[in-house]
């Protein structure tokens, strides 16, 4: 091969990959008048998708832009805040983190040093700052130069109690903290006024839910519950479709009460963590979900162990 070809190749590689993070685009959706979701794909983290594989919120207000999440890294959080202002032509001027997720906050640094001010409760924080090492560990053979500049973030205002109303801009937001789900400290984004919650990672539709080792299946549908009670015409979940009551009851809710009623019984028995992932493989009710494949055994696994170490 001629010395220019062999440069050539690399070359080529790179400006492809520079042209598919800059082309990478969330879908936007129109929830209400000034209400807007930004909707990620349902697969895995990619190095093209910036570890943007969830949804966020746009709310536009008479003094600014709210941005629900704040995405996985600084790059991921420039690109959120371009799909943000693209909508509402006005700058982000506040974030809320609704969860300790990666994808949920990992961007912050790149608001607070814009002045923006990062909202979370104090419990969210809390599991933030327990996670960060791994949680950028985990994202750094995925996101590669990607999360350059990322640095672990927090808010700037914390919340002590479990539920605050907000008046941002003129607009009525409330956060609810129902109890711990996807992660310790998730929290419900609701819009009383309008009747909308942005529910972060409570409700997942389309695709299968990932129980993590922080997960705690019985306390998450407590917390669904909480967001229920709520009665929301309109769910942003987490991730998937905008959606409804019944469909996340369908596609959340039943496959937690599945995990908590069929694998604590078996942690209960002592079966053993192989026989629950044996015995309970199939899940049919499930199984046309998107990531079911890669998902439901390690989900019976992890609950599996959640259960057995359960007081
Ligand atoms: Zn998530």
């Amino acid at each position: 091969m001629r010395l220019s070809a062999l440069l050539a190749a690399p070359l080529l590689a790179l400006s492809l990959a520079a042209t598919g993070a800059d082309t990478f685009k969330l879908e936007p959706y129109r929830v209400a008048d000034g209400v807007h979701a930004l909707i990620g794909p349902t697969g895995a983290r990619t190095y093209a998708n910036h570890a943007l594989n969830a949804n966020y919120g746009v709310i536009e207000t008479a003094e600014g832009t709210l941005l629900i999440d704040s995405g996985a890294s600084r790059a991921g959080a420039e690109l959120l805040e371009r799909h943000a202002v693209a909508l509402t032509g006005k700058p982000v001027r506040w974030v809320i983190n609704t969860g300790a997720q990666d994808h949920r906050w990992l961007g912050n640094g790149h608001f607070l040093d814009k002045g923006a001010e990062v909202i979370a409760l104090a419990r969210t924080v809390a599991t933030q700052q327990a996670g960060a090492a791994d949680q950028l560990e985990a994202l750094r053979p995925v996101l590669k130069e990607h999360l350059t500049g990322t640095t672990p973030a927090y808010a700037s205002r914390r919340v002590t109690g479990d539920h605050e109303t907000l008046l941002l801009g003129g607009r009525r937001i409330e956060l609810h903290y129902f109890a711990d789900a996807h992660f310790p400290g998730d929290v419900v984004v609701w819009l009383p006024d309008e009747r909308i919650a942005f529910s972060g990672d409570h409700v997942y539709v389309d695709r299968l839910l990932g129980i993590r080792p922080r997960s705690n299946p019985e306390t998450w549908l407590v917390a669904f519950d909480g967001l229920k009670r709520l009665q929301p015409a309109v769910i942003v979940p987490g991730h998937g479709s905008i959606t409804d009551l019944a469909t996340a009851e369908a596609q959340t809710r039943a496959y937690l009460a599945y995990l908590v009623e069929h694998v604590k019984a078996l942690a209960e028995d002592m079966a053993g963590v192989d026989t629950a992932v044996a015995e309970l493989a199939d899940a049919p009710p499930f199984a046309h979900l998107e990531n079911f494949g890669e998902l439901h055994r390690l989900n019976v696994n992890r609950a599996y162990l959640h259960f057995e170490s359960a007081p």
